[in-house]
């Protein structure tokens, strides 16, 4: 690893926990959305309804998975359909669950981590969410951001992957990909000759781990495995 030039880093799980501010968000949008339209209330009386509701109409739509703003906006176009709400709330209705969803807290180690590489290397972000670098107020610290809606595929599929190192400008080896996923973040970049290291914050042991360069349990590690294999100091 040691002409590593880019590092790209998935952002949900990897730099900051994600499922609890989701769940916060579907909560949010479901007390939004019965405030407006109080007579919801007998077919979805709890937040549980609802995203059994959302489940069921993003299975029926694998093709829009990689855009999870598209997709989410199909789903209240459902809703308004299936209840004849019209469709002049869905914009606001989809803005309440995108401004709590992304009102995510960087982890502190990565915050520093983040400030310490950025001088050295290419930075990057590949993500399959709707996370907004720039509304959350961290996009100084990439160089590129890149979804999987402005790919048109979603990681694990290479496409991503290969778009990311032509933003970059480096070639596979010369980039590592840090991530939470096993299958998307590890196994994708794996795939396409890209170094990878797998953030592992529970410990879990997995057959797959052995296709990570590293393992780390929180990006805060990072440097260290850098340091082992003399990226960092030839970076220096
Ligand atoms: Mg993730």
């Amino acid at each position: 690893m040691n002409r590593i030039r880019c590092i790209t880093f998935d952002l949900d799980d990897t730099l900051w926990s994600c499922q609890p501010v989701i769940t916060e968000a579907e909560r949010r949008f479901h007390g939004w959305l019965l405030e407006r339209f109080p007579f919801l209330t007998q077919h979805y009386p709890d937040l549980d309804t609802l995203i059994a509701h959302r489940s069921e109409c993003y299975q029926r739509h694998p093709s829009l998975h990689h855009d999870m703003t598209l997709l989410r906006k199909r789903w209240l176009e459902e809703l308004a359909v299936r209840h004849a709400l019209g469709d002049a709330w869905i914009e606001e209705g989809f803005r309440v669950f995108w401004l709590a969803r992304n009102e995510v807290e960087l982890y502190p180690e990565a915050r520093q981590v983040l400030e310490g590489l950025k001088s050295h290397f290419i930075i990057g972000a590949i993500t399959n969410g709707n996370a907004d670098v720039r509304h959350i107020g961290v996009d100084h610290y990439f160089d590129f951001v890149l979804t999987s809606a402005e790919s048109g595929v979603a990681k694990p599929d290479p496409g991503i992957f290969f778009l990311a190192l032509k933003k970059a400008g480096v070639k596979a080896h010369e980039c590592l990909h840090v991530g939470d996923n096993l299958e998307t973040d590890i196994q994708g970049a794996r795939a396409c000759g890209i170094h990878a290291v797998w953030v592992n914050a529970d410990s879990h042991t997995h057959e797959k781990t052995r296709m990570a360069d590293a393992v780390v349990r929180h990006v805060g590690e990072l440097p260290q495995v850098l340091h082992l294999d003399g990226v960092w100091s030839a970076a220096h």
